[in-house]
């Protein structure tokens, strides 16, 4: 491994603590849900409404969009941004979104209460330094061939520049599979988890494709110690502008959020199962 100075666990093996309006990353379970892409202010309003009602805690919406071909949607900008914030506020929920442009970080700082890098920007140098010389919470997605230790160092980038409060999101890496997306390294989770103090959340839509595999990938990630999910749910996914087979219905993410919660409660019993086998040891050993 690099030297990892400011990522690395210490002794205490807390997570650092991120507040964001009225919660706080690293304590509070975060549920990040909306649509892929801002594509209208009603899109974007519908989307906000359904997440929080079924318990979000943060919406996304892209406006600046990394597409594969220079020939599909790019999103709508500024207007996106706008769109973005007014669903945000409306419903009550801080907002996500990605920035992709070292120029862009001051725009896109003045909506997102946190900023997203892309998969595919993990390594531009030149924009974690930028996002790092902001305050803004950042959220770094796993690059999609890169190494834990890669990933790890980009978090460094961010930090070395004056910003502590950075996430890590694992959203799957490429493999030899075809019939996902990607693969979703639920290993990576458990393992920057013991790792790192930062925070760590898991993206099941993009590492999957599916929207299918979703849910179940969302509880394994939670049993593999996630501090959160990001979620992509779409009003009418058949009609969306990209991403259309992994995007949830508003239904299909209030049946997923019950699993969600009965799954943070069997993690939580385990985790006292867990402390309970351990002081039985103590006693055994002093006995
Ligand atoms: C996204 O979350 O909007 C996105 C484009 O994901 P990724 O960078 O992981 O492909
Ligand atoms: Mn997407």
């Amino acid at each position: 491994m690099q030297q990892l100075p400011m990522s690395k666990k210490d002794t205490s093996n807390a997570t650092t603590k991120i507040p964001v309006q009225n919660m706080v990353i690293g304590k509070d379970f975060l549920m990040i849900a909306g649509p892929c892409a801002v594509e209208s202010e009603e899109q974007v309003m519908q989307a906000a409404k359904a997440v929080k009602q079924a318990g979000a805690n943060m919406l996304r919406g892209g406006a600046f969009k990394p597409r594969s071909s220079p020939y599909s949607f790019q999103g709508l900008g500024e207007q996106g941004l706008i769109y973005l914030k007014r669903a945000g506020r409306q419903v009550g929920l801080p907002i996500i979104t990605e920035v992709m442009d070292p120029r862009d970080v001051d725009l896109v700082c003045a909506y997102a209460d946190v900023l997203q890098i892309g998969s595919r920007n993990m390594q531009n140098f030149s924009l974690l330094k930028e996002v790092g010389k902001t305050k803004k919470p950042v959220m770094l997605k796993r690059g999609l061939c890169a190494t834990i230790e890669e990933w790890l160092s980009s978090a460094e980038y961010i930090m070395k520049e004056g910003n502590p409060n950075v996430i890590l999101c694992e959203r799957g890496i490429r493999s030899i599979e075809t019939y996902t997306r990607n693969t979703l390294d639920v290993s990576a989770i458990a393992a920057v988890k013991n790792l790192t103090h930062l925070p760590v959340i898991s993206d099941p839509s993009h590492a999957t494709g599916r929207a299918e595999l979703v849910a179940p990938m969302a509880l394994s990630s939670i049993l593999a110690g996630c501090d959160g999910l990001m979620v992509e749910v779409h009003p009418s996914p058949c009609d969306a502008f990209c991403d259309k087979k992994q995007q949830l219905t508003p239904q299909q993410f209030a049946d997923m959020m019950d699993d969600v919660r009965q799954t943070l409660a069997l993690r939580q019993r385990l985790k006292q199962f867990q402390l309970k086998q351990y002081e039985n040891k103590c006693c055994e050993v002093n006995l």
